[in-house]
């Protein structure tokens, strides 16, 4: 029996292309810069971006922390969303490895900061107060449904960020599947940040690694702080590899994900007990609740769909995160929500 495993995106395996690649790939010694593959990735991503250079990382987690190590001495203060994976899932590295002060402002439901918001916590120059440095912002926004942010929001953003001596940084783990959402060319999305860092290892089906991209100068920066963290890496061509393969073969087709968990709320939608998120899915993410008529909490909701070999990721005490991604297909939509019409039907 197949496993439907919704998790996440970060649970897909390379494709056999990949496997290919990664098993024949060129490769040397990128802490000398000899890794040819690794520097073609680099190249690639950076020119797909539309900035100057790009710097392979092991995580995206360390894609954010060099960008904002990087950018920041101690004491200096980050502006962010309070519900982003830089304030909530990245270990406090800010604080605890570089003494950044983050200053979390809300996310609106959108994902996005208000521009009064920010404003507003742009620190005065004055001996009391930290030093604003920059602005950081999340597309898409995984704990915000998977929404989208434009790219006219973000131009305002940096518009805001730059009028203010400040740096503009996209935590864009999925910006594929933002530029993917928004038909447009994911260069013209970023065109407005400073730096921004993306994952190849999540909706992109590599096995690991992200990529930062940004100007020459920054990323030479950047490409320093990483070697502080341990993350100079040296034959790890035959993991850029299976990069290669995920931004020629993988990005292109992420729409078809984003139709599949459209098709999952769909059919979800009208399941007794089942409360959606209002509006269809933005992305690839469907966020459910279970409704408090139900006798069930969302771990044993969780346990009973394992049961129908349906694995999806638990928020809180009655919310979940179910992800497509290059793994569910049409079947494995419609086996989805089989099971959850048989785990919670029983209830109706
Ligand atoms: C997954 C994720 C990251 C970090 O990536 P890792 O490779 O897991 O370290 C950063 N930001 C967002 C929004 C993510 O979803």
């Amino acid at each position: 029996m197949t496993i439907i495993d919704l998790r996440s995106d970060t649970v897909t395996h390379p494709t056999p292309a990949m496997r290919e690649a990664m098993a024949t790939a060129q490769v040397g010694d990128d802490v000398y810069g000899e890794d040819p593959t690794i520097n073609q990735l680099q190249e690639m991503a950076a020119e797909r971006l539309g900035k100057e250079a790009g710097l392979f990382v092991p995580s995206g987690t360390m894609g954010n922390l060099a960008a904002i190590l990087a950018y920041c001495n101690r004491g200096d203060e980050i502006i962010l969303g309070n519900q982003t994976h830089i304030f909530l899932n990245e270990a406090g590295g800010i604080a605890a490895l570089g003494g950044i002060h983050p200053y979390p402002i809300p996310n609106q439901p959108n994902g996005t900061l208000a521009l009064d918001d920010i404003r507003e916590a742009i620190r005065s120059d004055d001996p009391h107060h930290p030093i604003t440095r920059l602005i950081a912002l999340e597309n898409t926004h995984n704990c915000c449904g998977g929404a989208v942010l434009t790219a006219e929001y973000t131009q305002a953003v940096a518009d805001l960020a730059h009028a203010n001596g400040l740096v503009l940084h996209l935590d864009g783990a999925r910006i594929f599947n933002a530029a993917t959402a928004l038909d447009v060319d994911v260069a013209s999305l970023v065109a407005p940040v400073d730096s921004v860092t993306f994952c190849l290892s999540k909706g992109l089906c590599a096995p690991v690694g992200s990529v930062l991209c940004g100007s020459k100068e920054f990323i030479a920066r950047a490409h320093r702080v990483r070697k502080q963290l341990g993350g100079g890496m040296r034959q790890a061509g035959i993991l850029a590899a299976a990069g290669i393969v995920a931004l020629h073969e993988i990005a292109p087709r992420l729409a078809e994900d984003h139709v599949r968990a459209r098709n999952l709320a769909q059919g979800l939608r009208n399941i007794p007990g089942v409360i959606l998120d209002s509006g269809e899915p933005a992305s690839n993410m469907v966020y459910l609740t279970l409704g408090e008529d139900l006798p069930l909490n969302a771990e044993d909701a969780a346990r009973r769909l394992k049961g129908c070999h349906v694995l999806v990721d638990v928020v809180s005490p009655r919310r979940f995160r179910l992800v497509t991604h290059y793994w569910i297909d049409d079947q494995a939509i419609h086996s989805t929500i089989e099971a959850f019409e048989k785990v919670l039907g029983n209830y109706s």
